[in-house]
């Protein structure tokens, strides 16, 4: 077998970018914090999780066996004030904004991660770390709480490289807290009237949040596993926690690489009538194409900040518009045939190597879409060349183009829809945005149509500058006539 390339990762923790080496070869062991259910998700929270979509997408089709695990937080304060509002149990909360996810998540394209554990799925490896920690003297139980003693471990504060003074400093123990130090954190809550409980050795309650997250991939991918991913706000405390509770009971590092994704800055975005204020997923979803989101999303690289405007997510559909126009182009120049195998122009595979060089330069997806736009330009070229004598080798470079576009979109998610269909959808979506007068537009065409069976091309070109006048551009193709919205 041969093994994998070399592909290099941003380290959080040596803050380099390093040769992906992984524990066992071929294989990547990767651990995603998932969503706290306590609402929908945050479209913040879509691009992180696109993000490391994009990334198991890579590794795979650079041959790695990858097992991803990204869990959901269901045992929150969040999720419980929510459900007091709601009327419903936390319990019923959570499950509902699980789906919710799972919706959306699917609606986004994103893939189903091998295992997506459940805080409450996994509270007898909770207690059983907790326990490990209290006999380590790391931890301590105190009013029915246990926390974490973080004086008690020298190597806090590694990944994150925050000051500790200043962090004391800035902590105070709250109301109700039994910390015996600012900066410890609670493993275990005691039991609270109306809150979600399970017995345990120090007293019932419930875990604390970032214990879930060293159970639950010590479970699923062991004690050290290869990378960690997250968006950037879980550095400090969360990440830092996880190692500390980890390691100080396994005495092995947690997880080789920790990759960070960075914000998605929603506050200085102008956000226009069309789109509204779109924070959720949710809404953004049913305003964009899921497509174009991903493709905005991947449009800076994952560890930059990516500002949400309504500009730019027009141009990510209008991008898409033009790959999903030029593909359905070529299906229509090549129709069913099969090619037999022979010579081609240029070298079609050139893109396809540019688009791999980018990506394994730390999963540099806007370097990889370049390579992609490069390879569509080439498709255009070909279609657009005068006819030439042998026409096999024409349709074999654009068909081995195509088939690269294909591989290419699959790795970033994107370009799975039939040409044709998402043209169409495209379409209907731009009549409905411009309140076009759909009905009066295919008057127009009918009586186009017409003109043109009767051979009236003064009348068919007076209808087309109507529709023209109306926003709409016709085309005359090989299969018929068709029109579009124009950009
Ligand atoms: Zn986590």
């Amino acid at each position: 077998m041969q093994s994998p390339p070399a592909l290099t990762v941003y380290n959080t923790l040596t803050r380099r970018k390093e040769p992906l080496r992984t524990l066992q070869p071929g294989e990547v062991r990767l651990y995603v914090c998932g969503p706290t259910v306590y609402s929908w998700v945050h479209i913040g929270n879509a691009r992180t999780f696109t993000v490391f979509d994009v990334v198991v997408r890579y590794l795979r089709y650079r041959g790695y066996r990858v097992k991803y695990v990204r869990n959901y937080t269901d045992v929150d304060d969040k999720i419980i004030q929510a459900a007091q509002q709601s009327g419903e149990s936390p319990a019923e909360l959570a499950d509902r904004f699980v789906r919710a996810f799972e919706e959306d998540a699917q609606a986004l394209g994103l893939i189903h991660p091998d295992v997506s554990p459940r805080v409450t799925e996994v509270i007898p490896e909770i207690q059983a770390l907790i326990q490990k920690l209290l006999d380590e003297g790391v931890a301590y139980a105190a009013g029915g709480d246990v926390y974490y003693q973080v004086s008690r471990w020298p190597a806090y504060a590694r990944l994150s490289r925050r000051n500790l003074d200043e962090l004391r400093a800035g902590e105070r123990v709250a109301p109700g807290e039994h910390k015996r130090e600012p900066l410890d954190f609670a493993l275990w809550k005691g039991a609270k009237p109306g809150e979600p409980s399970w017995d345990a050795p120090w007293g019932p309650g419930r875990p604390g949040w970032h214990i879930e997250c060293s159970a639950m991939s010590e479970k699923h991918l062991g004690r050290t596993f290869d990378i960690h991913g997250g968006g950037l706000d879980l550095i400090f405390p969360h990440h830092e926690n996880e190692i500390a509770q980890s390691e100080a009971v396994h005495h092995v590092p947690l997880a080789n690489v920790w990759m960070h994704a960075g914000f998605l800055e929603l506050e200085n975005a102008k956000m226009s009538k069309s789109l509204g204020n779109v924070v959720q997923l949710r809404h953004a979803l049913a305003k964009v194409d899921p497509e174009a989101l991903r493709l905005f999303f991947l449009s800076n690289h994952y560890r930059s900040n990516l500002a949400f405007s309504d500009e730019v997510l027009t141009g990510a559909e209008a991008r898409l518009q033009y790959f999903y126009e030029t593909l359905q182009r070529v299906a229509e120049r090549l129709g069913n045939r099969t090619l037999p195998p022979g010579p081609v122009h240029g070298d079609p595979a050139a893109p396809v190597r540019a688009f791999e060089e980018a990506m394994d330069d730390d999963f540099n997806t806007a370097g990889g879409l370049a390579a992609l736009a490069g390879l569509f330009g080439q498709l255009n070229e070909q279609l657009d060349r005068p006819p030439v004598s042998d026409k096999a080798v024409a349709a074999r470079t654009l068909a081995a183009l195509r088939d690269g576009a294909l591989t290419l979109g699959g790795v970033l998610g994107i370009l799975g829809s039939d040409p044709a269909a998402w043209l169409e959808r495209r379409r209907d979506r731009l009549v409905q945005q411009r309140d076009l007068d759909r009905t009066r537009i295919e008057g127009l065409l009918a009586e186009r149509a017409a003109a043109r069976k009767a051979k009236d091309f003064q009348r068919s070109d007076a209808l087309r500058a109507d529709l023209d006048a109306l926003g709409v551009e016709v085309r005359d193709g090989p299969t018929g006539t068709t029109w579009k919205v124009k950009g």
